[in-house]
């Protein structure tokens, strides 16, 4: 059997795009069904969100929480692995699935790994990529033996599924497994700053910049340009930009974004994990060797002030 169920994620009402990412990828890998499992108390109002080209079927699982609480998750995929019995099952590799997957890879005793970005059913047992040592070795592993294999997957590795489908709709109880969360969910504060996940020009800075001051240079000409300004992590963490405004693994990923410009980034795996997926990638660093240019459309080696200097200079 190569049939797929599909954790999809969501925040705040609304549908985290990797999930979207997730049926691609579930559909690529030659899934003979997709379900789509849509978990906490209003998750059925995304129903329609998830109804795109691939979905076979939807079971949503109501629980006591409308917000993610990793306790009540971990009951309710157990409760659709029962009930489905899927050859695999797929996660985001995100800090929500971190919170319970591994714990539910040991406790079913299933095929589990982490981080995944390459997927293949072979003579009908799953093998997946990921990559090990610093991403400087890709392993494929399979699982013997194991009829229900569990993986999280990384973000911005397929196209997120479009079109849409009219897949069966029904609903799973899992209250009887549900335990007692130990875990409160806190409210993010509103930060009233942009979603650049919905951005189409998306201009990153990264360390490259070197101090705070130079924040203001690279903002004037994100606004000369018509770019939202992003930010790999050292940015973020420094307090430089806000968080919503950092890129990768651990920020966003720029769903919609046609146009990435990376200032004085390196690129690395958490960064692109946020990007790597826009078509056009524009690159801007001093190191010839820097990783951001594997992934570049084109390059340039060069100082990025240089760069914004004669930039800017066309928009005035
Ligand atoms: C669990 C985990 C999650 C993470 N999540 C994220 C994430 O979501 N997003 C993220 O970005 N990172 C994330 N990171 C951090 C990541 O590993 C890198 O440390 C980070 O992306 C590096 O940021 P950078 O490219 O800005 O800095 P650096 O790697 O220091 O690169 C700076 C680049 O600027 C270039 N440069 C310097 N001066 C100039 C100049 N004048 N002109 C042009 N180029 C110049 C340099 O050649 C260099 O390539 C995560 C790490 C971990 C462990």
């Amino acid at each position: 059997m190569s049939d797929i169920l599909v954790i999809a994620e969501h925040r705040q009402g609304e549908l985290r795009p990797v999930s979207l990412e997730l049926i691609a990828a579930a559909k690529e890998a030659g899934a003979s069904s997709v379900t789509v499992a849509l978990i906490g108390a209003n998750a059925a109002d995304l129903t329609g969100a998830v109804s795109v080209e691939g979905v076979d079927e939807i079971v949503t699982v109501p629980t006591a929480s409308a917000n993610f609480q990793p306790d009540e998750w971990k009951a309710a995929v157990e409760a659709l692995i029962a009930a489905r019995s899927p050859s695999l099952v797929m996660l985001p590799h995100s800090v929500d699935s971190w919170g319970f997957a591994p714990a539910l890879g040991a406790t079913g005793n299933y095929g589990f790994a982490t981080d995944v970005f390459g997927i293949a059913n072979e003579g009908g047992e799953w093998v997946v990529t990921r990559a090990m040592y610093k991403e400087k070795v890709h392993a494929e592993i399979d699982f013997p033996g194991k009829s229900t294999v569990v993986v999280t997957v990384r973000g911005g590795t397929w196209k997120p599924a479009e079109g849409s489908s009219s897949p069966a709709v029904s609903s799973l109880d899992a209250s009887a497994t549900a335990n007692s969360s130990h875990v409160e969910f806190i409210e993010p504060p509103a930060t009233g700053d942009v979603d650049i996940t919905q951005a189409e020009f998306m201009l990153s800075i990264g360390r490259g910049i070197a101090e705070e001051d130079n924040v203001e240079q690279f903002s004037e000409l994100a606004d000369a340009v018509g770019a939202t300004l992003g930010c790999s992590r050292p940015i973020a963490d420094s307090g430089w930009l806000p968080k919503s405004r950092q890129v990768g693994q651990s920020g966003k990923v720029v769903a919609a974004c046609k146009l990435y410009l990376a200032l004085g980034i390196s690129g690395s795996v958490q960064h692109q994990a946020g990007m790597k997926h826009v078509d056009n990638i524009i690159a801007v660093n001093t190191d010839p060797e820097a990783s951001i240019f594997s992934i570049a459309r084109y390059g340039i080696v060069g100082d990025i002030f240089e760069i914004a200097d004669e930039l800017v200079t066309h928009f005035e």
